[in-house]
């Protein structure tokens, strides 16, 4: 059977950030006791893979690297549809940066799943925001990758037409699999869990698997193995004018509006 994997990072709740704290010392931003929720961008990556599945019958697995405590969560995805889902945790794993998160999970996806057609993920998580995962898999994976990515189309699940949109243009790409995409929210609005969902997915697999079981090399990840290094956090200070303008006629105000943003270079 085709199979798809579908990349999904947990981060924290976005409704409880205000708890977040910068470790200024180690450069680690803490999160305990903060719970933890589906990046966004990862439902839709998911949903690309589900219609696929629907349409095609494709196997689809979900990949994930995070705290044994996201387990959870990211039973959702099996609500949502999912096959199975492979979660490597490991105290191994602790800091890994981009680089060694994108090894860990080539890994996991090469051990556990094997041959594989398609692996999506989201463009870019909500707290990292790096982007850089998903090329970075495409390198271990030995596959190519398209990012950006806004529209997917396919008539037999081999070939794929996908559209990469770069704001000022899009670009249209044939693509062949094996092959790593990575998918915005413009791509489709992800399915909710409905009931049977939720129930059925306490009987769906969900494997945690450590480093060694996976066998990664221990010397690709984790804090001291990463090759970015943070060297100074801080909150960059932004600096706000504010004037009102009033009085006069409107096309007056507008007029003035205009010559002082001229003048600061706005315009
Ligand atoms: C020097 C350094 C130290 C760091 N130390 C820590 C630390 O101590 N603790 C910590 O929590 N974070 C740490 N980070 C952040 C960590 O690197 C990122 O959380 C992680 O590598 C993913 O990067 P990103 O969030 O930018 O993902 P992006 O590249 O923005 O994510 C794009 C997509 O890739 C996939 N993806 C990304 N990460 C995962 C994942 N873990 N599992 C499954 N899919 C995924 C998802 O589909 C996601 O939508 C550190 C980063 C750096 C640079």
């Amino acid at each position: 059977m085709p199979q798809a994997v579908v990349c999904v990072k947990p981060i924290p709740d976005p409704k409880h950030w205000d708890k977040l704290y910068l470790d200024h010392k180690t450069g680690v931003l803490r999160r305990e006791g903060v719970p933890h929720a589906l990046n966004p961008p990862d439902k839709h990556a998911l949903e690309v893979a589900l219609q696929i599945k629907d349409e095609f019958s494709w196997d689809v697995a979900v990949v994930s690297m995070s705290p044994p405590d996201t387990v959870k969560i990211l039973r959702e995805t099996l609500a949502m549809g999912a096959d199975r889902v492979y979660l490597a945790s490991d105290k191994a794993f602790s800091g890994s940066d981009t680089l060694a998160t994108a090894y860990a999970l080539s890994e996991l996806i090469k051990k556990k799943i094997g041959l594989f057609d398609l692996v999506v993920c989201g463009s870019m998580s909500l707290d990292g925001s790096t982007s850089q995962v998903p090329a970075q898999l495409a390198h271990y994976l030995g596959v190519p990758h398209v990012t950006h990515v806004t529209k997917v189309e396919t008539d037999d699940a081999k070939s794929f037409k996908v559209v990469m949109d770069f704001k000022a243009s899009e670009m249209i790409v044939e693509c062949k699999t094996p092959l790593v995409l990575s998918v915005t929210k413009e791509v489709n609005l992800p399915r909710i869990a409905n009931v049977m969902g939720i129930i059925s997915s306490e009987n769906k697999p969900l494997e945690v698997v450590s480093a060694t079981d996976i066998n990664a090399d221990l010397y690709k990840v984790g804090l001291d193995n990463s090759p970015t290094k943070v060297k100074e956090l801080f909150i960059p200070e932004i600096k706000r004018k504010k004037e009102i303008l009033k009085g006069g006629d409107p096309e007056d105000i507008v007029d003035e509006l205009l010559d002082k943003l001229h003048e600061t270079g706005v315009l």
